[in-house]
Parts: C-alpha cells; sequence; structure tokens
C-alpha cells in the first residue's frame, strides 16, 4: 500500500516555496481568514473545489459531503453555514454538484448503497420521485443521472434560501448570493445553472 509520504513532501516544498516568494504569506495567514464565498460541494475526489476553480488559500471557506446536499437537520451544513453568514459574512454562497456523481447516481438506483450512505442520500430519493416524469423521459441512463444532479443542485440552493440563516441574514440587510454550480468531470467546466 502506497504511504502518504509524498503528500508531506510535496507540502514541505510547497511551504518553502511560499515562503520564498512572499516571506509575510504564512504570517498573514496565521491570523485570521476574510473567504468571500461558502462553497458547498461534493466528497468527489474528482472535485477539488480550489483547484478547479484557481482559489488560493483563504478564498473559499469549503463544507463538502456525498453529493454537496444542504440538508435541514445536517448539524455540520448548518454549523458552516451559521458562521459562514454570521461571522464571515460571506456575500457568495456556492452549491456546486458533478455529473458523473457516485451519490446521485446510487439515488437514481434501486439497488441499496452501504447503509448510512443509502441513508443519506435518500434526499435525492425524493427529488427523484418529485421529478419522476420529467426523468423517465430521458432515455438515457447517464443523461437522466446527470439531469438528477442539476435538480439535486437546484434543490440544495432551496434549502439554503429557506434556512433561517439565510432568511434572517437578508431580513436584516445582509445581501447574500446564492449560486447553484455544476461541474462537468468530462470537460473541467463548471456551469452555472441558478441563483436565488
Ligand atoms: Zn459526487
Amino acid at each position: 500500500m502506497e504511504g502518504i509520504e509524498h503528500l508531506l513532501d510535496y507540502n514541505r516544498a510547497w511551504a518553502k516555496r511560499a515562503k520564498v516568494q512572499d516571506p509575510q504569506y504564512f504570517d498573514r495567514m496565521a491570523h485570521e481568514q476574510h473567504p468571500s464565498i461558502l462553497w458547498i460541494g461534493c466528497s468527489d475526489s474528482r472535485v477539488p473545489p480550489s483547484v478547479i476553480t484557481g482559489s488560493e488559500p483563504g478564498v473559499l471557506f469549503i463544507h463538502r459531503n456525498i453529493a454537496n446536499q444542504a440538508v435541514h437537520s445536517d448539524i455540520s451544513f448548518l454549523a458552516v453555514l451559521e458562521y459562514s453568514v454570521q461571522v464571515l459574512k460571506v456575500p457568495h454562497i456556492v452549491v456546486a454538484g458533478h455529473y458523473n456523481c457516485g451519490g446521485v447516481k446510487a439515488a437514481c438506483s434501486d439497488t441499496p448503497a452501504p447503509d448510512l450512505v443509502d441513508h443519506w442520500i435518500q434526499h435525492i430519493r425524493d427529488i427523484r420521485r418529485h421529478h419522476q416524469s420529467e426523468l423517465l423521459a430521458i432515455s438515457d441512463a447517464e443523461q437522466r443521472e446527470n439531469r438528477l444532479v442539476e435538480l439535486n443542485v437546484v434543490e440544495q440552493v432551496q434549502n439554503i434560501v429557506h434556512t433561517t440563516i439565510v432568511r434572517r441574514a437578508r431580513e436584516a440587510g445582509q445581501v447574500i448570493a446564492i449560486h447553484g454550480l455544476v461541474y462537468d468531470t468530462g470537460s473541467g467546466e463548471l456551469k452555472h445553472l441558478i441563483e436565488a
């Protein structure tokens, strides 16, 4: 089994390079952060937010889970949202789904996933049921799954809009744009689906 030494080797070289390029870099980074975007993405290894958006450390505040869900009963997501909105006061929230998402693919299948994953993706099975006629009209299985990826992004954006955290902030005059994006794993391109 391959170890993780290569990660530590890369890190040492990266930190050294960053310090040479900007001797104050880590002094600044150590004290505070001012990210402008809360990014909610899938845990999938092919969709690293900083890499695909060219974002330097300090720009994205990130929450990831299977199939980029913003679930009203998920205390981890809610704590991240609350901190982003109330303390960091991010002007943008992004929900980023991606085509060929394993979580969405599993939700399209009636074969159960591993127990906890299966429980987690029930929310996506609900979205599938709500859009059953549109999805059943798509004959190609991959296209059908990718459409559910898009519908899931739109649903999660609406979930965020309806949280008390966002509603109260907006009522108090805070400006927050909530964007739904989908990443095409085949081309590397991000598509803007919705803003709410
Ligand atoms: Zn995924």
